[in-house]
């Protein structure tokens, strides 16, 4: 099936199907990056949605596309922990079983919270790609249904829910800066704005240790990467894992992304550090990539009106508090412009 087979109509549709279920999160005004980037610049915190990431909507989406035999049977994952959790959360809704791949490097706020939601945890190898091979074997041998983490149209659209709620809160975003990994929050975020309007610029922020999308999209094909330990855990990873091929992302990246940009892990640590000083929020190294993009003024171009995507807040307090404690008071070295 082509990329765009995906319209936002199947946005719509996720919308519908994961009404009531998915936390409307806030956009919030951040005066400091308004007064840093000379634009006003909004963020939308997923990261004090259910579970606490974005990953819930996709993961609700697909899992209430099941069949009622693919539901008897269960579903299956691997995920570097926020993916997981939700598709644990979602099984636990519809009462299916859900067995979760996690690698030994997925934090432990992430793993003890999958347990809680009932699921079944198998933890094999040394990073998300190892789980997600893993994955493929036990989904064969027991006959569950695959859930992807980004590279499925329900996971896709459902996160794209994310960008309906920006364009009803903000009408007037032109800019939108998105945290990116496999590309499913990206390519569902940029397919509701774009189809509202193609001059919306959307932009993409990874970290700079093993940046498999960022790389492919400059090679023009899905590249291989060997995975990197990163602060952003979330975001680190293969495009395949899962499957041999991308089908969607890597496609609907090509097509609706403007810029994708690099930030490397002292700006994330930093970013969270801000976010937590400036904002008391929390957030993971994931979620934070956008705000560190900002503060580094990382994007070619920017808009008057830029929403920042914060992802997800699922750190270990042990290390948000080692964080903190080694960068905290550093933003003060930003000038405005
Ligand atoms: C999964 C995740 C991402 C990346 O999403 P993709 O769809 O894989 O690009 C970003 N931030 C957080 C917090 C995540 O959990």
């Amino acid at each position: 099936m082509p990329s765009s087979d995906i319209t936002i109509r199947d946005i719509y549709l996720a919308r519908k199907r994961i009404a009531g279920m998915v936390r409307r999160t806030p956009l919030v005004t951040s005066s400091l990056l308004t007064e840093c980037v000379g634009a006003a610049v909004y963020l939308k915190l997923e990261s004090l949605q259910e579970t606490g990431a974005f990953k819930i909507r996709g993961a609700l989406n697909k899992i209430f596309s099941l069949t009622e035999d693919e539901k008897a049977a269960g579903v299956i994952t691997a995920s570097s922990g926020n993916h997981g959790r939700g598709v644990a959360y979602a099984a636990r809704k519809l009462g299916i079983h859900a067995v979760i791949c996690l690698s030994t490097r997925a934090p432990k706020t992430k793993v003890e919270a999958i347990r809680r939601l009932g699921a079944e945890v198998v933890v094999y190898g040394k990073g998300y790609d190892d789980a997600a091979e893993y994955t493929s074997r036990l989904q064969k041998e027991r006959g569950l249904t695959l859930i992807h983490g980004f590279d499925d149209p329900f996971v896709i659209a459902g996160a794209g829910t994310i960008g309906l709620e920006l364009l009803e809160d903000l009408p007037e975003i032109d800019t939108a800066i998105v945290p990116l990994s496999g590309g499913g929050a990206l390519s569902g975020i940029a397919l509701a704005l774009k189809s509202a309007d193609p001059a919306i610029r959307v932009i993409g922020v990874t970290m700079d240790r093993a940046p498999v999308m960022y790389h492919s999209l400059r090679a023009g094909k899905p590249m291989e990467m060997k995975e990197e330990e990163t602060i952003a855990d979330a975001l680190a990873g293969g495009l395949f894992g899962l499957t041999p091929v991308n089908h969607y992302t890597f496609r609907m990246c090509q097509q609706y992304v403007d810029e994708t940009v690099l930030v490397s892990e002292e700006e994330i640590a930093e970013a969270m550090t801000f976010t937590l000083e400036q904002h008391h929020l929390v957030v993971e190294g994931a979620g934070a990539v956008g705000i560190a993009a900002v503060l580094h003024q990382r994007t070619s171009k920017i808009g008057q009106n830029v929403v920042v995507v914060v992802t997800g807040g699922n750190v270990d307090l042990p290390l948000l508090l080692k964080v903190a404690r080694s960068h905290s008071g550093k933003e003060a070295d930003l000038h405005p412009i």
